[in-house]
């Protein structure tokens, strides 16, 4: 397995701290809204990186947090008069169901910030202890990042002369202008939790550090506390350097020994944000677009590119989507169970070994979709080969998470109930028909099938229609 660490720079072999053990940390959700497409893509490219680890025979502990003590849970808690328990629930909850839709499965472990709070002091002491923070006369508690030899190590950013400047400059208790919060004090009547500092709330970034350290990282850990740490391009600075620098200087090791970074997602070209309104919640796709073909599309652009959004693509994703389903309609019916070993299975993990590349991956199930067909065009019966192209697709839908509906359903999205059951009596009257060999109305039957925009196929497991 080849992974691209987004902090060296450079394609490395995967080489797992503990022998077929992986430890996997990614940043989750703030729960105080709907998840958008941003959200989507980096759990939909860490659920990928988890099936190929573990189709590589990786046992994968996965972590991914929810962030439920944020200002902006707050501040909406606030505005709609409810508790904060009352918006981190409902988003929580929201964001498991929009996921499952895109087919995501869930993390192993999912750490709340409000259950971690005990990590989160005992990190914040051994910062204070080690002389990497200080607390200043409102009780705030801050990072030391000059203390900290390594800081910027991870974005490798170069701090400008405004900011070294402001660090001569600054007029208020902080020390330096890049040193952030660890623990936010705060005046009564506010939300606050009781620590051994005072009452308050602790920085953001806090919590993943300590989170690895209490859930992911291992007893005896000698240079990093886990194998890999994955989030958002947007996380890069000052988020995971900030995580880096906590873990490195109130511990003895490292965070993480591999970084992975997912790119942007844009809409039509444009960055997506609020304030354009033009964020794009999954909620929302959801009801134009079918969640596996999200699913297909969102990943059909490799995870480090920018991923822009537009109907162009994602009519095409369709396209290449309708083709793997059309080949499991062909071989609609037939029962394979088995594991074995195929050229097919080989090829396609090969691909996504290499940090998951997805475009070979596809390109990969695009020859196999052509050349099964090809071969079925021919004469003969061609057990083999539909047995093999059987356990195939099942790989498929185990790695990749695609092809998992009904073949005949999948061409029916976007139909309403109304139309569908209308369709059901139809084809029931026609079957009928049929059967009394009363051939004037099967045929008639027949066109007002079709005039509903659909085609239909009498298959030896009965009628079935599909969108044209
Ligand atoms: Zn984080």
């Amino acid at each position: 397995m080849y992974i691209f660490d987004s902090v060296q720079k450079i394609k490395r072999e995967f080489i797992s701290l503990k022998k077929n053990e992986v430890s996997l940390y990614v940043c989750g959700p703030t729960v105080y809204d709907d998840a958008h497409l941003g959200h989507a893509k980096s759990a939909l490219v860490f659920d990928l990186l988890s099936r190929v680890l573990r189709a590589e025979g990786y046992h994968v502990k996965y972590a991914r947090n929810i962030t439920d003590i944020d200002d902006k849970i707050i501040k909406k808690a606030s505005e709609l008069g409810v508790s904060i328990k009352e918006i981190t629930d409902k988003y929580t909850e929201a964001y498991h169901v929009d996921m499952a839709h895109l087919g995501i499965q869930r993390p192993d472990i999912e750490p709340k910030a409000t259950e971690s709070l005990d990590a989160m002091f005992l990190m914040i002491q051994n910062l204070l202890d080690r002389g990497h923070a200080y607390q200043i006369s409102n009780g705030d508690i801050y990072f030391d990042t000059v203390s900290d030899a390594e800081y910027l190590s991870i974005s490798h950013r170069v701090q400008n002369e405004d900011e070294k400047q402001n660090r001569v400059l600054n007029s208020d208790e902080k020390k330096n202008s890049a040193d952030f919060a660890l623990w936010k004090s705060v005046n009564d009547g506010d939300i606050s939790f009781d620590s051994p500092f005072g009452k308050g709330r602790p920085g953001w970034h806090l919590e993943c550090s300590a989170m690895i350290e209490k859930h992911l990282a291992c007893e005896n850990v000698s240079k990093y506390a886990i194998d890999i740490h994955g989030g958002g391009a947007d996380l890069l600075f000052p988020h995971h350097e900030n995580e880096a620098a906590q873990t490195r200087c109130s511990t003895n090791h490292e965070i993480a020994a591999y970084w992975m970074h997912n790119g942007f997602v844009n809409i039509d070209g444009e960055k997506m944000s609020k304030s354009l309104g033009n964020s794009f919640f999954i909620k929302d796709a959801l009801k134009i677009y079918d969640g596996e073909l999200l699913r297909f599309y969102l990943l059909s652009t490799h995870y480090r590119s920018n991923f822009n959004f537009n109907d162009e693509d994602l009519l095409a994703s369709k396209k290449r989507l309708d083709k793997l389903y059309r080949l499991k309609k062909r071989l609609f019916g037939l029962e394979v169970h088995s594991d074995m070993q195929t050229a097919f299975k080989t090829k396609l993990l090969h691909a996504l070994k290499d940090d998951l590349n997805v475009s070979t991956a596809l390109s990969v199930i695009d020859e196999m979709i052509s050349s099964v067909n090809e071969t079925l065009d021919s004469a003969g019966k061609h057990k083999e080969l539909k047995r093999e192209a059987m356990i195939d697709m099942a790989y498929i839908e185990e790695l990749l998470g695609f092809g998992l509906q009904n073949p005949f359903e999948y061409f029916q999205t976007g139909v309403d109930k109304e139309t569908r059951e209308k369709l059901q009596e139809l084809i029931e009257k026609r079957n009928i028909a049929k059967k009394e060999k009363d051939f004037a109305t099967s045929d008639s039957l027949r066109d007002e099938i079709l005039s509903y925009g659909v085609t239909i196929m009498d298959t030896p497991q009965g009628t079935f229609w599909e969108r044209v």
